[in-house]
């Protein structure tokens, strides 16, 4: 198996894991863009958010749910930003969908 983040939900490649349950792994970023960047995936393998179908629909709410507790673990008290990277205009670079939870700092918009 030859993608990254399945490697990291099943500890063949180290990653700094702030969260896991039965469904989920977040983890923090390795080239974070802010005091704090978390990504939050499925432990399936979904291609990204152009590959989800009727089915995952729980699985990506329960992504978002925790990215809210996670933001509010880490004290993101002012604010803080969730983001899909979709394909090769969205910045997509890992082919498994994770969903980023940025802050600890004002952000800019629009994106770059
Ligand atoms: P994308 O650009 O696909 O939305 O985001 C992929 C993210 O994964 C990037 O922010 C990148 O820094 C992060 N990333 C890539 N490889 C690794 C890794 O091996 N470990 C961790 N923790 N993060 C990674
Ligand atoms: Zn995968």
């Amino acid at each position: 198996m030859e993608c990254i983040f399945c490697k990291i939900a099943n500890k063949e490649i180290k990653s700094d894991i702030v969260y896991e349950d039965e469904l989920l792994v977040a983890f923090k970023d390795i080239k974070p863009v802010a005091p704090t960047h978390v990504l939050i995936i499925p432990k399936k393998h979904i291609d990204g958010v152009q590959a989800l179908k009727e089915e995952d629909e729980a699985l990506v709410g329960k992504m978002i749910v925790k990215a809210k507790e996670i933001a509010d673990q880490l004290g993101l008290k002012e604010g803080y930003r969730l983001v899909f990277n979709i394909g090769e205009h969205g910045g997509q670079t890992i082919n498994h969908i994770h969903l980023h939870v940025i802050g600890g700092r004002p952000l800019m918009w629009p994106p770059g």
